[in-house]
């Protein structure tokens, strides 16, 4: 089953802060605290009914919300650093081995430590690259260098409006624009 896509929240300065499901859409509506809708898209949603009148109520929500929840400077530096996972890596390097340079399936994906952990490599998103089975295994416990094969391309830390792409599901268009242009790192 597809997973219904989910609303993007903004602080109120207008950052993207966090994905949310439509109950937590809808409650934040109902309680004063959306400015206002954002997005290009809306969905209809059928409230409750109305105790005095009978009627059932229907919410419009938008795809991208602003939202009155405060700013979180410290997701907006230049240090910050998403949590590390083999399904935001695998989405940051396009599912593509930075070997060999061929697309695979996430179950055919691992975690490759550039310079190996052995050898007092970090884990950490400047020092992992995603790779296939295949070229993990001949890699071994060797660096590109010694194994003589060259990244296809550096690896780097995705900032938080990319972090929010990499984890969102069925992402809407309107909701991955938004989010593109506020990636530091152009694509
Ligand atoms: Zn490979």
């Amino acid at each position: 089953m597809r997973a219904a896509a989910l609303f993007l929240a903004l602080d109120r300065a207008g950052n993207p802060s966090r994905w949310i499901n439509h109950e937590t859409a809808i409650h934040l509506i109902a309680t004063d605290r959306v400015i206002a809708p954002m997005g290009q898209t809306v969905r209809a949603f059928r409230g409750g009914v109305n105790a005095r009148t009978g009627r059932e109520s229907h919410v419009e929500v938008s795809s991208i919300l602003l939202t009155r929840s405060r700013v979180q400077p410290h997701l907006w530096r230049e240090e910050y650093q998403p949590p590390l996972t083999n399904q935001a890596l695998f989405a940051r390097d396009d599912h593509l081995c930075l070997y060999c340079g061929e697309v695979f399936p996430i179950r055919d994906l691992t975690r490759d430590h550039v310079v190996p952990r052995s050898r007092g490599g970090t884990d950490a998103w400047t020092n992992v690259a995603t790779s296939c089975r295949r070229c993990n295994q001949r890699k071994g416990a060797r660096t590109p260098e010694e194994w003589g094969m060259e990244l296809l391309a550096v690896p780097y830390v995705p900032c938080y409006a990319e972090h929010l792409l990499l984890r969102g599901r069925n992402i809407l268009s309107d909701q991955a624009a938004f989010l593109r242009a506020r990636m530091r790192r152009t694509q």
